[in-house]
């Protein structure tokens, strides 16, 4: 027997169609890679999408063709996801971060049959139009006057292709399971691996991600998503935003802190969300020119954990409230946020923040569990390490053309490939990712926490701790260090900051100091290159041993 209720497929083109009937005023603003502000609506939106879906059509794409986009965050880019989903395509983020091989990989593994692209990523396209034959066409995101020089073959001009076009069009109706947008992780280890989403599960997404206990955007919120659309699904904000109505401000190609601190006040921004490197280079601009962040409310920092020093400064300086996510490409992204229970309100400010720097709990609709190597369960009690393991309905079932082989366990929950705790209340917090984590004694050690706690030192601008093989102890941390501009500051020094603040036996064997720590495509410590780069270091430790 059945319900009797309606069955409307859940796709996200009905997220854009709520935003023209409910909210067509509300603004898109833009700053473009060709310098401007641009502003329109989400009416207008919704008009250069249907055109940019009828002119997609009258090139010849349809239903599950796969067209990728290589852009910052601006109204075209957000145009195009709609357009594509619009005529039952799959929209694919292309990190311009990549390395070229990389790109192409991805490009011909995921069948891309069209490029959008921003002005900017020409030249790369340029360079490796030959390695992706399957490739029919570009698409320039810009005006007729913009349009560059190029030796790409096919291509077209954004406004030009919609210029040509009535609008007169309605969204191509597909199943709720179609595949709707592509993202691979960046791919750190072995080659990048694709996740597929559906229109049910950006959908899906969308809901949990609104809910006021997860990101919570609500309908008078001027939202300012630095986090690319290239990075993670944007964090889902793409849908969230025309959900409820908020105002979207996009960034461009500039993300630096004096840019986005003019958008922030511009704009009046009362809601933002990115990486933690970002606010790094935002609260420097604040403090060296002595400014305020009036009508900023509410910051999600995700991607990597958010140093204790940044959330307090956010919350007791700025007068901001953080929301620290934890996800992955692989959850849509979201799986935790650390907001409040009952009671935590009314906490002082050290122990609030001792909640905030964890990774948060799951919303309904995310499982989450931690198991030992064998698979066992291990207990919520905010001690025991483990796998951390996800299940729900945005959550990846398999890679794209089944890349990895089985990928849940038999109950059907992922590996995150991150190694956490969950307390009793729920709260869950990574320790590490499970091929950083340095085992010491038979122990692990949370290098995370270990950063954390050293970047709260004055004189530290950025620190990674990685294991160095030891002959007694297996493995030791060594603490890699940037200094602040300027600063002078020691190993031993900074040893007796750690002091007290962390377990004796983490206490890092040695300190160096260098000028740059690698990065990962999406802003994250490249712990791999950085343990290749100290390969053949010599801990003191190490040297007493052999002695
Ligand atoms: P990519 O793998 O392409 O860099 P993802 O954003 O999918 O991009 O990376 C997901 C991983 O990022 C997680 O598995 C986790 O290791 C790390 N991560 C994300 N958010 C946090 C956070 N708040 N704290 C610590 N690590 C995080």
């Amino acid at each position: 027997m059945f319900g009797a209720m309606q069955d409307v497929p859940l796709l996200v083109n009905r997220i854009l169609d709520h935003a023209l009937v409910n909210h067509p005023e509300r603004e898109i603003v833009s700053r473009l890679v060709e310098g401007n502000i641009h502003r329109e609506t989400y009416a207008d939106a919704h008009l250069r999408s249907r055109k940019l879906s009828q002119a997609l059509q009258a090139l010849g794409f349809g239903q599950g063709d796969v067209l990728a986009t290589l852009a910052w965050n601006t109204h075209r880019h957000f145009e195009a996801w709609y357009g594509i989903t619009g005529i039952g395509g799959v929209y694919h983020t292309l990190n311009p971060r990549l390395f070229a091989e990389q790109l192409s990989y991805i490009i011909n593994h995921a069948g891309d049959k069209v490029i959008f692209t921003d002005l900017t990523f020409v030249p790369i396209l340029e360079g490796i139009e030959k390695e992706i034959p399957n490739v029919k066409g570009f698409i320039i995101m810009t005006d007729a006057a913009h349009m560059p020089e190029t030796t790409l073959s096919n291509v077209h001009c954004y406004e030009d292709l919609i210029d040509g076009q009535s609008g007169d069009f309605n969204w191509v109706e597909v199943d709720e399971r179609a595949p709707c947008g592509m993202c691979y992780t960046s791919g750190t280890t072995g080659n990048p691996k694709g996740v597929c989403y559906t229109h049910r599960s950006n959908v899906l997404h969308t809901l949990v991600g609104n809910s006021s206990d997860v990101i919570g955007l609500r309908s008078v919120d001027s939202l300012l998503p630095v986090v690319p659309l290239f990075h993670a699904n944007a964090w889902g904000l793409a849908f969230g935003a025309p959900a409820v109505g908020a105002k979207i401000v996009n960034p461009g190609p500039n993300m630096d802190g004096e840019s986005i601190y003019q958008l922030l006040t511009e704009e009046k921004v009362t809601f933002t969300a990115a990486v933690p490197t970002v606010w790094l280079m935002l609260m420097q601009h604040l403090e060296n020119n002595k400014l305020d962040l009036p009508d900023l409310e509410t910051v999600v920092i995700g991607g990597s954990a958010v140093p204790r020093v940044m959330l307090e400064k956010f919350e007791r300086d700025y007068g901001v409230s953080v929301k620290h996510a934890w996800g992955m490409t692989e959850m849509s992204p979201l799986g935790t946020i650390a907001s409040f229970k009952a009671g935590m309100e009314n906490m002082t400010f050290d122990e609030q923040m001792d909640i905030k720097v964890k990774q948060g709990r799951p919303p309904y609709l995310m499982e989450m569990k931690i198991t030992d190597d064998d698979g066992n369960e291990l207990p919520r009690d905010g001690k025991a390490f483990g796998h951390l393991m996800v299940r729900g309905p945005f959550v990846v079932g398999e890679y794209i053309k089944g890349d990895g082989g089985q990928i849940l366990d038999e109950d059907g929950f992922f590996d995150t490939g991150d190694v956490a705790t969950i307390d009793p209340l729920g709260f869950m917090q990574i320790t590490d990712r499970s091929k950083d984590v340095i085992k010491s004694g038979g122990e692990w050690i949370s290098s995370i926490e270990i950063e954390n706690i050293a970047v709260g030192h004055e004189k530290v601008q950025e620190a990674a701790v990685i294991g160095i093989a030891h002959p007694k102890w297996d493995e030791r941390p060594l603490l890699v260090v940037i200094k602040n501009e300027g600063a002078e500051v020691s190993k031993e020094e900074i040893l007796g900051y750690l002091e007290g603040k962390i377990a004796k036996w983490w206490m890092p064997d040695d300190v160096v100091f260098v000028d740059e720590i690698p990065h990962t495509a999406t802003g994250k410590i490249q712990k791999l290159t950085l343990r290749q780069q100290f390969e053949d270091y010599k801990l003191p430790t190490a040297e007493a041993v052999a002695e």
